[in-house]
């Protein structure tokens, strides 16, 4: 009886099987087993804060928010996910990270038609909210609390350090800051998801890592955010 519960536990904290065949062929830079963990941190953040909206920060082209909005829909709640999809810095000509294939007919980065037919394919589009614009300007004007936000957008020292400004303080107590692309030393990759995000939260005394699964990084909120001076 027991074992059967647990099965059924692990089998519903895995993603839809032809969910996860639709992430897997979407252009993105998720690994499988990243989102994996990152669907089943997202059920978990949604159960322990219900009724609470997600978050994504950097969406592209909706590789990662397949993960995030099938579990968003589980704990039935809304994704909002953030992009101005323009691209990184990364992600522009003759850069490492550049698709001449998301360009416009003027060469510009465009990933919001590629993002808009992945959540259609997926069957998403009730759940998954598109907020098109800077993800800094669109978290300083945030009212609501999160039972999860996901950062994964610029990895640029500036726009890591204003992402963790304007989202971090909307995460509820129980909730979680999931951070992608965190790697501590320099010949892994960047280091401003790790030093300008990670770090800077453990460093509040607001949040405890609870998971690690390559670079992606779970930590839970377990104290509100400390007023500097207070
Ligand atoms: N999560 C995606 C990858 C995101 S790539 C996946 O699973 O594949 C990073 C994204 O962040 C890009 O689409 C880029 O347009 C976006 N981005 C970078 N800086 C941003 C900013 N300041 N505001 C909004 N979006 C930003
Ligand atoms: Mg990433």
């Amino acid at each position: 009886m027991l074992a059967d519960d647990r099965s059924l536990a692990f089998v519903s904290r895995m993603l839809d099987p032809r969910l996860r065949t639709i992430a897997l062929e979407t252009k993105g830079f998720m690994p499988a087993d990243e989102g994996d963990a990152l669907h089943a941190a997202a059920l978990d953040a949604g159960t322990r804060v219900p009724s609470l909206p997600m978050v994504e920060i950097g969406s592209y082209c909706g590789r990662s928010t397949v993960w995030l909005g099938a579990a968003a829909r589980e704990c039935g709640v809304p994704l909002y996910a953030v992009d101005h999809h323009g691209g990184s810095e990364e992600n522009q000509a003759g850069w490492e990270w550049h698709d001449p294939e998301v360009t416009d007919a003027s060469g510009r980065i465009d990933t919001l038609p590629f993002f808009r037919r992945t959540i259609e394919r997926a069957g998403l589009t009730d759940v998954v909210h598109e907020r098109v614009g800077d993800s800094h300007a669109i978290g300083r004007s945030w009212s609501s609390p999160l039972a999860l936000c996901f950062i994964d957008g610029g990895h640029g020292r500036e726009i890591a350090r204003g992402d963790y400004a304007a989202w971090s303080s909307h995460v509820a107590v129980g909730g979680s800051l999931i951070i992608h692309d965190v790697f501590q030393h320099s010949s892994e990759g960047g280091q401003a998801p790790y030093e300008e995000i990670y770090l800077p939260a453990l460093a509040s005394g607001s949040f405890v890592e609870v998971s690690r699964t390559g670079s992606l990084r779970v930590l839970r909120r377990t104290a509100p955010t400390q007023l500097s001076g207070a």
